[in-house]
């Protein structure tokens, strides 16, 4: 029941005795869990339109009436906003999921909200949370087993597989959905991103998705999208009379400023003759040219500056044929320091040969009307960059997106070396076997795992509302197909039917699947196990704008 006094009441001894302070509301056992499940439904129903290939767009508008254009779960779910605590979880998981593998968060919240929506219709049948969240575990284990079961194995040489798996990932995304051609070539520049950082240890495919950078650059079309073996930054060289290319690259990186710091606030320099003023800017410009020279006394002929150059240094270093940028973000800082083997200074006076790094060739060019800085052949040569292209900034933004998202699937499916199939084949197989096995458990427990595998199949169903499709007829299908062993049938959304995704080349990684069913079930054993919501009252302010309500309790 929600109670609405202006203070929290217990009965001790027929005496009401205050506990909680005043403005605090508090709802308590079925209501609270009916509560959160309610919220959390409600972020299913915004997002289950974006799933799979046939899935819709969002346009999100923020307060400044800035506008994303996006098909991608945890871009949706970050940008809205949400306030309800329950609601607030199911954008954590999506976050969690798209750290850990970079795909899936749109699978993992639906399928998070449908166990809620089951676990609801097991309560209304008086069946404890504590049975239900006891039958999920049961069903996620039986879930992750047959899961390891169907897993296929795959090869970082065998292309064409990649390629299913980049494109599966891709596909759907509103910049690369229109045309196969768009998504062959954003695939390659994946796969091929992928193929360079990764290197192996102990017979494992270790790829660290840092090492690949994106940079995004409006102009030009989706086919000017590249893979540069390097670095490329979104900065321009800083004075026009510097060097705008550089061979055999001495590189430093310093997060310290060349200029003079301009004095404190409090602080007054008192100036009363001609004289000093000119000693005093001379003074300055010593102090600048010296920083200068440290610098080429090391042999540097780049310097990659995370602070600001003033005028009077960007002179000099240009007249000491020095290429330089400044205000880089520490990001590319980092990146910069792993590709190159430079160290990152910030004191001036410990610069030494030995902190500079190396690049065959670092040169500004022209790409979209604006200056990059691209820095190629470095010391490492595991270091790339995808330079995302496209007319807008909007499809820049979600091809960057995607890009990412392809990344995740690939990172993901390598790291495992293996693959499921998609399209609801796998969420089928998963819930027929679990149906199977649930007789073996008792009456209350059973009816859990049971919902376990109804809610496994909210993936397939949407993938063919989504696609104009019949989704009860759809289902119907696949149980019968999945009943008789063919474990590969899922939704063609293309060919508006049930099809064998082995041979539509539909796969998802074997981690992806592994990490949306996991992080799903602890979302929601998260919220079926709270049944008391104690929120505390608005602040003061707010709450005294409010005209008064009175409760005959209080006195
Ligand atoms: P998520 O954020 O969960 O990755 P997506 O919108 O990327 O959401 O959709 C992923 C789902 O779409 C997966 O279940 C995947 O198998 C399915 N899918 C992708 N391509 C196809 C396809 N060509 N046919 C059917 N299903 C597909
Ligand atoms: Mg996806």
């Amino acid at each position: 029941m929600v109670e609405r006094p202006k203070a929290l009441l217990a009965q001790i001894g027929g005496q009401p005795v205050l506990i909680l302070p005043e403005g605090t509301v508090r709802t308590t056992g079925k209501d609270a869990i009916k509560n959160n499940i309610a919220a959390c439904k409600a972020v299913q129903e915004t997002i289950r339109t974006t799933l799979g290939p046939r899935g819709m767009d969002k346009m999100l508008v923020d307060s400044l009436g800035d506008i994303t254009i996006t098909n991608d779960g945890v871009t949706i779910l970050e940008e809205m906003e949400i306030e309800h605590p329950a609601a607030k979880m199911m954008v954590e998981i999506a976050k969690t999921v798209n750290q850990e593998v970079g795909d899936g968060t749109t699978s993992s919240v639906v399928l998070a909200a449908e166990l809620l929506r089951k676990a609801e219709e097991l309560l209304d049948q008086n069946i404890h949370p504590t049975i239900i969240t006891k039958g999920y575990k049961i069903a996620l284990n039986l879930a992750l087993q047959k899961l390891d079961e169907l897993k296929k194995k795959i090869d970082i040489n065998d292309t064409e597989t990649l390629k299913k798996i980049v494109i599966t990932s891709l596909s759907g995304k509103g910049a690369t959905s229109a045309d196969p051609k768009i998504l062959d070539h954003i695939a390659n520049i994946v796969i091929e991103a992928v193929r360079t950082v990764a290197r192996e240890e102990n017979g494992k495919l270790i790829i660290d998705r840092e090492d690949i950078k994106r940079e995004k650059k409006t102009g030009g079309s989706i086919y000017d999208t590249e893979l540069v073996k390097g670095i490329v930054i979104d900065k321009e060289v800083v004075h026009p009379q510097m060097p705008k290319v550089v061979k055999n690259a001495k590189i430093a990186l310093l997060n310290v400023g060349l200029e003079v710091h301009k004095p404190e606030t409090d602080a007054e320099i008192r100036i009363t003759k001609p004289e000093e003023l000119k000693a005093f800017l001379e003074e300055e410009e010593k102090m600048l040219k010296e920083m200068v020279e440290k610098i080429a006394r090391t042999g540097a002929n780049v310097v990659f500056c995370q602070k600001g150059i003033d005028d009077l240094p960007q002179h000099f270093l240009a007249k000491k044929g020095i290429l330089a940028a400044r205000r880089l973000k520490s990001s590319d800082m980092e990146k910069l320091a792993k590709a190159t083997g430079a160290r990152i200074i910030t004191n001036l006076d410990d610069l030494t040969e030995k902190d500079l790094g190396y690049a065959e060739i670092v040169e500004e060019k022209r790409v979209g009307g604006e200056n990059m800085i691209f820095v190629r052949g470095c010391k490492n040569p595991k270091s790339v960059t995808i330079l995302v292209r496209g007319g807008s900034e909007h499809v820049v933004d979600e091809l960057d997106r995607s890009v990412e998202d392809g990344i995740g699937a690939l990172t993901s499916a390598l790291a495992e070396q293996a693959v499921v199939y998609g399209g609801g084949a796998i969420e089928m197989a998963l819930a027929t076997y679990i149906r199977k096995q649930a007789t073996k458990y008792s009456g209350r427990e059973q009816l859990a795992i049971l919902a376990f595998a109804d809610a496994l199949e909210v993936i397939p169903r949407i993938l063919a509302e989504n696609a104009g499709m019949d989704p009860v007829e759809t289902i119907l299908k696949l149980r019968a197909a999945h009943e008789k062993g063919e474990y590969s049938k899922g939704v063609d959304v293309y060919a508006m039917d049930v099809g064998d995704m082995e041979k539509v080349g539909v796969y998802d990684p074997y981690k992806v699947k592994k990490q949306v069913l996991t992080a799903a079930v602890e979302a929601a054993e998260m919220i079926l196990r709270i049944d008391d919501i104690i929120a505390a009252g608005k602040s003061v302010k707010e709450e005294k704008e409010k005209p008064e309500e009175t409760t005959p309790e209080e006195d």
